[in-house]
């Protein structure tokens, strides 16, 4: 490498980069900025925050009740190194702390301060570290803060970063403030309105940059097109490590402001002379290094009540009074707590914290509740790299399960009104599970009743969101979980980190009574029964090994049942419309073929039920389908009746279930020493099983023996 012409084009980079950023601008310069993005350089920290989020943008996620809105700022797609960081779920949660920096954008200003409340490890700070990261990596959409001292010598920064037009009086700003931005009026502006803020309209030079002012105003007798050529404006970056415009406040340093005097230093002696005499004093502290940009108090409620008082007061004035000065501040406040600190302020302070409400948006982030999402968190922290070792097929995911399954409540079937009450007062665990993973009702609902739960399946989901001891309040947290599964991953008896290591973690996990606090609750129709769950993961678990080592030996294949099934409401259709159906061999119109409708009823229809009900009603549920989705060019049984295909399934496992155990047998032999004594034929079929095993589900050839062993064992051998 020619290390000089290297160096060369480095530097000419960085020159480049460094003029177009324009890092310093005298104010001038920064007024003709401002000409052109008036909007943008008028933006408050609330206006910034939620610019920052829009940067972003949405995107729409999937939930069994219908779409939901997530923004793209807590996936982290933009900084690769946090991945692992990125927020699964809660969507809820994004939204509601859109809503809330979105009031404080239409009142023009940071009036409350936001609360996250939620049981421990529950995403709280990763949702704030997503926003964070977000404000640091968002680029271009830095602002300027306004600096003062002559460049080169010596330079006084504001230690506030004071917005740039402070430096124009109060008057004449809102005059060119409104004359530029043409703001609307608060409350009720809609998008691409701009509503001006109290900060950046009203606010005024801090104490330290005040006194630089008058001092400089009073040397040149009144000047003030003199005193703008001793201002410089600077483009500021947020910095999460240097506690810039984004800082986190642990619960231990409790003085979030105070200032100090300036020592004056060599570089002073360079200051104009009528500096000379000032003694300066610097606010310092979290509040002052987050002014225009976020500030996060981790465990707020951890403090003793005096030392975040006051912060109440400060959101809502956006002042902070010091001994000798006032601080004005635009910042967005976000706070965390954990469920008891904040139910033990209610009670101590129930009076205080009346009076703190108003001045609180309180979200809620609550452990989740839907399986496939839990293990999404997972699955960015547990890989091959991580644990050492091939992650199996479903490891990650009955820790998911488990955990979910310890969180969730008993409905109330008070709540509910005719039909379903009942069937909601049934509900089990798992069902439950299963009802919010993707809409499942249980197998054993007939289709009417399936329907009528699938219906209430959002009001089951949030039953309890208003209650303070709301579902997702309780339960094994993520970290928690995360423990067992590293565990599991040294487990002597696995090559691979696998889900029998996770069951048996997790079993060891419910002995441990007086650790985990969740564990202690009482049973109430199988809810809360940690202990059973393991075992009812496990029976999930070997279903779903049971499925793919079928599947893999090439027995029925999902395609079959598709046919099967497709034939049969080509049949019923016909029946229903009372048409003639096209015979596929002959080409002839017939009569649908009764014997054989009855025939297939027999497998996927419940005992009991009425033949021509069920046709109609599987009718009707497919031309709804249609309805709800009329993009849709070919319609996927599999998703509108996933438990007749179950049904259909079970069938034919108990028809072949023999011949399975026989193969199984065959797939043990060959990876044990006895491989010599399987003839050709079934050891080529113990060699494609295990392909499609790998191919298809994922599993090496150890975790795949390792789970042919354990299905074998727990449900064919007695
Ligand atoms: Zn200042
Ligand atoms: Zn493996």
């Amino acid at each position: 490498m020619d290390a000089r012409r290297f160096l060369g084009a480095v530097g000419d980079g960085v020159k480049s980069a460094f003029a177009e950023q324009r890092s310093l601008l005298s104010f001038d310069d920064y007024l003709d900025l401002f000409e052109k993005s008036p909007r943008a350089q008028a933006r408050g920290a609330a206006q910034w925050l939620r610019d920052v989020v829009d940067h972003f943008g949405t995107y729409e996620a999937d939930a069994p009740w219908g779409k939901e809105r997530r923004f793209r700022i807590f996936d982290l797609e933009f900084a690769p190194e946090a991945r692992s960081a990125r927020v699964a779920g809660h969507e809820d949660v994004q939204a509601a702390i859109y809503r809330a920096v979105s009031n404080f954008v239409r009142s023009g200003r940071v009036n409350k301060l936001i609360l996250l409340h939620g049981p421990n490890g529950s995403a709280k700070s990763s949702i704030v570290g997503a926003l964070v990261r977000g404000i640091v990596g968002g680029g271009d959409l830095a602002s300027f803060a306004h600096l003062e001292g002559e460049a080169l010598e010596a330079r006084l920064a504001c230690p506030l970063k004071d917005h740039p037009l402070f430096i124009v009086p109060r008057k004449e700003r809102r005059q060119l403030l409104e004359e530029k931005c043409h703001p609307t009026e608060r409350g009720g502006a809609g998008d691409g309105e701009f509503v001006l803020s109290d900060y950046v309209a009203d606010g005024e030079l801090c104490h330290y940059c005040q006194q630089i002012y008058a001092a400089l105003l009073a040397h040149y007798r009144g000047d003030y097109l003199k005193v703008l050529r001793h201002v410089q404006v600077e483009r500021y970056y947020v910095s999460g490590r240097y506690q810039e415009g984004a800082v986190t406040v642990e619960p231990q340093l409790s003085v979030d402001a105070a200032w100090r005097q300036v020592t004056a230093d060599r570089s002073h002696a360079a200051l104009p002379a009528a500096l000379h005499a000032l003694t300066l004093y610097e606010p310092i502290g979290a509040l002052v290094g987050a002014n225009r940009g976020l500030l996060e108090f981790s465990d707020l409620l951890k403090r003793p009540p005096e030392a975040f008082k006051y912060l109440l007061g400060t959101s809502e004035t956006g002042r902070v009074a010091l001994e000798s000065f006032i601080l004005h501040l635009d910042e967005v406040l976000i706070a965390s707590a954990n469920e008891k600190q904040l139910a033990l302020f209610k009670d101590k302070d129930l009076a205080d914290f009346g009076s703190f409400k108003g001045r609180i948006e309180l979200v809620r982030v609550p452990y989740l509740r839907r399986h496939r999402i839990e293990k999404e968190i997972y699955d960015q922290q547990v890989t091959a790299a991580t644990v050492g070792k091939h992650v199996a097929p479903h490891a990650t995911e009955v820790a998911a399960m488990w955990a979910v399954l310890t969180r969730l409540k008993k409905p109330i079937p008070d709540r509910y009104k005719g039909e379903v009450r009942d069937v909601v007062d049934d509900l089990a665990p798992l069902e439950k599970v299963k009802l919010y993973e993707n809409g499942q009702a249980p197998d054993r609902l007939g289709l009417a009743q399936a329907k009528e739960l699938r219906k209430h399946l959002e009001e089951v989901y949030r039953e309890s969101d208003v209650y303070p001891m709301y579902e997702g309040r309780i339960g094994a947290s993520a970290r928690e979980i995360k423990t067992a599964i590293f565990n599991a991953a040294q487990s002597p008896h696995f090559q691979c980190l696998t889900p029998m290591a996770v069951l048996e973690e997790l079993e060891a996990l419910c002995r441990d009574k007086s650790v985990h606090e969740f564990l202690q609750q009482e049973v109430v129709d199988g809810y809360h029964d940690h202990e059973e769950f393991v075992r009812v993961v496990e029976a999930e678990l070997l279903d779903t090994l049971d499925e793919e080592i079928r599947d893999s030996m090439g027995m029925v294949t999902e395609g079959q049942y598709r046919e099967l099934f497709g034939r049969y409401l080509t049949q019923v259709s016909s029946w229903v419309k009372g048409e003639r159906v096209r015979n596929r061999i002959t080409g002839d119109y017939e009569q649908p073929d009764e014997a054989r409708m009855i025939e297939f009823e027999r497998i996927v229809m419940q005992d009991g039920e009425d033949r021509g009900g069920f046709r109609r009603s599987l009718f009707a549920t497919i031309g709804a389908y249609r309805l709800d989705h009329p993009d849709a060019k070919e319609i996927d049984t599999q998703v509108i009746f996933p438990d007749l295909y179950k049904r259909l399934r079970d069938h034919y496992y108990t028809e072949r279930r023999q011949q399975l155990e026989h193969n199984k047998s065959d797939v043990l032999r060959y990876l044990s020493d006895d491989r010599s004594a399987l003839d050709e034929k079934a050891r080529k079929h113990v060699e494609r099983t295990l392909a499609t095993l790998r191919e298809r589900y994922g599993y090496c050839e150890q975790c795949a023996q390792d789970a042919v062993m354990f299905l074998m064992r727990r449900r064919y051998v007695d």
